[in-house]
């Protein structure tokens, strides 16, 4: 395993701040390579897929994360899902003359990318505890506006993030670094509270001052950047966590998916004496015969 593909989470020293760092390489690659879609359509499926395993690995759970963006304009849906933190996939639909037509400004706006949209993200943890689902309408000209747009408008911890990603595959391939304020207990005196307030004033401001370059150089690994970034109030860094590029489907899942219609709609689906699917996360193609059901 390289050091990238993971999920570091981190304390900052003496202070009620922690984080996760998000860099992936080869896992986010492949997934980009597994479709063929136009760069502005794989630039916000790489950094929705570095924003979803930040966003899953705050809440500790073993289920299936999804975060789904949808909007009326050149892209309309695009979703990653996250299962056990660690086996992700994406893909995207979009109009493919609109996603062409869009100038090089308006390609980096996701009020332009996506339209008038909402993003979602759902927690469906196996154990059967309640569903979670978080809802914002996208905001701002980037993902990461978004995304702190859902932060303060939720009852949320206070969150920063910064979000990168290449097209360019000597680099990494996308980058999510995130901060979120712990709670103070209530014991706290108004100047310990001054000091706290400081001090995350302080750590948005390593954040917000972090590079592209800085987050996507393979050559800089992940303690090394943390420690650059945060190295004046000091870092505490945990395991970092493997993510893999991984589909759920399987020749079981699509039949019985298939299923679920009725005869008359799987005969509409027979071409060549074949009902071909074909799996829009992964590429993956599965057949069957009409009487296979
Ligand atoms: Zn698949």
């Amino acid at each position: 395993m390289t050091s990238f593909d993971t999920v570091v989470p981190f304390q900052l020293e003496n202070s009620a701040v922690r984080g996760r760092l998000v860099r992936l390489d080869a896992q986010a690659w492949k997934i980009i390579d597994q479709h063929n879609y136009p760069t502005v359509v794989n630039g916000f499926l790489a950094q929705a897929t570095a924003l979803g395993i930040a966003l899953a690995n705050c809440f500790k759970f073993d289920g299936l994360f999804t975060l789904q963006i949808t909007g009326d304009g050149p892209l309309r849906i695009l979703v990653i899902d996250i299962e056990d933190q660690k086996f992700v996939r994406g893909c995207a639909r979009f109009e493919e003359n609109q996603i062409q037509s869009l100038s090089p400004q308006d390609s980096k706006n996701i009020q332009k990318v996506f339209g008038q949209g909402t993003l979602v993200f759902t927690i469906d943890p196996k154990t059967g505890e309640d569903r979670y689902q978080g809802v914002v309408e996208l905001t701002g000209k980037t993902l990461s506006e978004t995304t702190h747009h859902f932060f303060r408008q939720s009852e949320q911890l206070e969150t920063g993030i910064v979000l990168a990603h290449s097209s360019d595959q000597h680099e990494l391939a996308c980058a999510a670094l995130m901060i979120q304020r712990l709670p103070l207990p209530h014991t706290v005196s108004a100047e310990e509270k001054d000091e706290a307030d400081d001090q995350w004033i302080h750590a948005l401001s390593i954040v917000g001052s972090t590079t592209r370059k800085e987050l996507l150089d393979r050559n800089l690994s992940n303690t090394d950047l943390l420690y650059r970034l945060f190295w004046e109030g000091g870092v505490r860094t945990y395991d970092a966590q493997a993510i893999e590029a991984r589909c759920r489907c399987s020749q079981v899942k699509i039949r019985d998916m298939l299923d679920g219609f009725s005869a008359l709609d799987r005969k509409e689906m027979v071409f060549d004496d074949k009902i071909t699917v074909t799996c829009e996360f992964c590429g993956v193609g599965y057949s069957f015969a009409e009487d296979d059901f």
